[in-house]
């Protein structure tokens, strides 16, 4: 039977949300309060090549790459050259940042230790405890600040890891092996990531009805709607919209994330790469740069370089000028030397993920209590977005696939 289903919010997750129930054969509204869809995902064309405005890349999977086949989107997968990864420590760039008796250490906590989140622990102190502090300083740090745009005191290993069982009893390695699914590196598209927001909307804008110019401001209003809704909001957006019936302490801690795209005449690395990560306490104030022309093709118009770094908010740069002047500085501890770029293009995104901290843990359960709340009132309500199940695409995607 077809189903009646509202989905707010007309980022990534409502698209991709909208694209499953669409192939289902359900009658789908999706009500967006901007006049443009995708959220933060965009790409800019400027004169020296493409900007990326939040993601640069999905990692493609096989029900990632059916989705592209039937939107009509080819991906365009990395050079090889840019495999190589490189780790920002003690002063140098390293593919292997930890000696070998670390190695060994870390070898043993996948393959035979206990995995036991500790709910008091900060990631830094859990991780300290689980790999030793040369493991957790030098790879895990610099990794996850990149991916989640903070430090691991501000994160938590159980809300990461939601879907790993940490009661003592299971192994990395075995959790890994368990939700493991085939993958195929990460891609971008012909012109950049905004070709996925506007291939999406071409496939679906005939199949259903799409109503910009809308926006949520109460969960009153939905108890109106026949049929079922999916709240696909940021998260940002959607706590003024629970705080009336949330009577929270707790509330999630919001991430502001600014990302520079430098154009320049040389490249950062001697070799070609996917980027570098950079630890805390490294003298690098951001938490890793993606080296765009290394990786695609197509991102530059010109034989120039193209480089995105990414920064977390930090006292000393309120403006521009400071950024671009303590990204050159970063710049010039990896290269010897100081470049003059040919530009710079900056966007700025407040509160755009939450800290996968314990409080969006606690935050995510209150959420699943609301849900089963609704449901035995008969009402078919429920949460979508980076903030329930992962921050990245392909996990958004994996989230909003129907059983
Ligand atoms: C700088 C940066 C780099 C990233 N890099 C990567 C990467 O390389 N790879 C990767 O996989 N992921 C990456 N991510 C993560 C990924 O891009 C995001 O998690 C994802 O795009 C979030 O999509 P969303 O639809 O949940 O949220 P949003 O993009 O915020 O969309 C929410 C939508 O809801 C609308 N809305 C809000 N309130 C209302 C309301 N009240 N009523 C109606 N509509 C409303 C908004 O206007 C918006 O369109 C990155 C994120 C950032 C910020």
């Amino acid at each position: 039977m077809k189903e009646d289903i509202h989905i707010f919010g007309g980022g990534i997750t409502g698209l991709f949300l909208a694209y499953h129930h669409v192939k289902k054969g359900n009658q789908v509204t999706l009500y967006e309060e901007k006049n443009t869809l995708g959220g933060v995902i965009g790409t800019k064309k400027e004169k020296q090549g493409l900007v990326e405005l939040a993601a640069n890349g999905i990692l493609l999977t096989d029900d990632i790459k059916s989705m592209l086949d039937e939107i009509g989107l080819s991906p365009v997968f990395p050079k090889k050259a840019s495999k190589r990864r490189y780790f920002w420590t003690n002063q140098k760039l390293s593919q292997f940042p930890i000696s070998i008796l670390s190695g060994t250490k870390l070898l043993y906590s996948i393959f035979l230790k206990k995995l036991k989140f500790d709910p008091n622990l900060n990631f830094e102190e859990w991780g300290n405890r689980m790999f030793g502090s040369s493991v957790t300083k030098n790879i895990i740090e610099p990794a996850l600040g990149g991916i989640y745009g903070t430090r691991l005191t501000e994160l938590q290993p159980e809300s990461i890891f939601s879907k790993w069982d940490g009661r003592g009893q299971s192994t990395i390695f075995k959790e890994i092996k368990k939700h493991k699914k085939r993958t195929y590196g990460t891609v971008s598209f012909p012109n950049g990531m905004g070709d996925l927001v506007t291939h999406l909307v071409n496939y679906l804008s005939p199949k259903m009805n799409i109503k910009t110019g809308v926006s949520l401001s109460n969960v009153e209003e939905l108890q109106n709607l026949t049929g079922a809704v999916r709240i696909c909001t940021s998260l940002k957006n959607l706590l003024p919209i629970l705080e009336p019936i949330l009577k929270q302490d707790t509330s999630p801690n919001l991430l502001t994330i600014s990302t520079i795209t430098r154009f320049g005449e040389t490249k950062l690395t001697k070799k070609p790469c996917f980027g570098v990560l950079f630890g805390k306490n490294e003298g690098i104030h951001a938490l890793g740069v993606l080296c765009n022309s290394d990786i695609f093709d197509g991102r530059v118009t010109n034989s120039d370089n193209s480089e995105t770094w990414i920064y977390p908010k930090l006292a000393g740069m309120e403006n521009d000028f400071q950024m671009y002047s303590i990204l050159e500085k970063d710049r010039a501890l990896i290269t010897g030397k100081v470049e003059e770029p040919k530009a710079v293009y900056k966007t700025t995104w407040e509160g755009v993920f939450p800290a996968y901290d314990k409080n969006l843990y606690d935050f995510n359960q209150t959420l699943d209590q609301l849900e089963t709340e609704w449901k035995s009132k008969g009402l078919d309500i429920q949460f979508y977005g980076n903030y329930r199940k992962g921050i990245g695409l392909r996990s958004i995607f994996e989230s909003t696939m129907l059983e």
